[in-house]
């Protein structure tokens, strides 16, 4: 499998492309409207076509790319069944598998960063949005966020993945790139060595301004990124 992870700077978005080699069938997990030239040359440069565009749940933080990426290529754009984007061509349930020629994609709904946040498993690695971050959670104060929901989330799913397991988050924004189920069982402060109630309080009291872009990006992602 051809595996390549972007970064939007302005943002802190990591964005995923995951291509298959016999088929030259490629998907791409939360991309970035402004980026979408970059994806596409990439995409052309790796010899591979767009077949699906997913986002593990709608950003408050930059507009989606799912719209544009579409338009463009003719992909299938998916979110999952909880999303209020209907825009989007298919939606998953918790377990469903996507197929994208010999990449499996399984997806896990794991709600508390928002009420409709799905990752996805291939192989050895995780795509895990905004739920678990690396040493860090994403948080929970706005669409339909759940401080429990995350724990049970990150605890009954997540951490039931196999230990080697690469997690690779929707964000940093100090400087990680990759992580492991094993070191954010054993290293993440929000997580290792507490209980559900604490972390439920911390969650509870992080006191984080709201994005800037807020206001912007989730009317848009709604649509899918596009204007109307
Ligand atoms: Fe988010």
């Amino acid at each position: 499998m051809l595996f390549r992870q972007l970064f939007h700077q302005e943002s802190g978005t990591y964005t995923y492309l995951l291509g298959c080699e016999e088929s030259k069938k490629a998907t791409i997990i939360d991309p970035v409207l402004e980026n979408s030239q970059q994806y596409l040359k990439l995409i052309e440069q790796l010899d591979l076509n767009l077949s699906m565009a997913i986002d593990t749940h709608t950003h408050a933080d930059h507009v989606t790319a799912l719209g544009e990426l579409r338009d463009l290529t003719g992909c299938t754009t998916v979110m999952g069944e909880h999303s209020k984007a209907d825009c989007v061509s298919k939606t998953v349930g918790d377990g469903d598998v996507l197929e994208i020629g010999s990449i499996e994609l399984k997806c896990l709904y794991t709600p508390g960063h928002t009420n409709e946040s799905f990752s996805f498993v291939s192989g050895n690695r995780v795509f895990t949005g905004d739920v678990l971050l690396i040493r860090g959670s994403g948080r929970t104060d706005f669409q339909g966020g759940d401080a429990g929901a995350s724990w049970d989330s990150i605890q009954g799913k997540l951490f039931t993945l196999p230990e080697q397991t690469l997690v690779y988050p929707a964000h940093d924004y100090k400087g990680w790139t990759v992580s492991s189920i094993a070191e954010e069982k054993r290293h993440n402060p929000r997580l290792t060595g507490k209980n559900r109630q604490q972390y439920i309080d911390i969650m509870n009291n992080l006191d984080l301004p709201d994005p800037k872009m807020m206001d912007i990006a989730v009317p848009a992602n709604l649509r899918c990124g596009r204007s109307s």
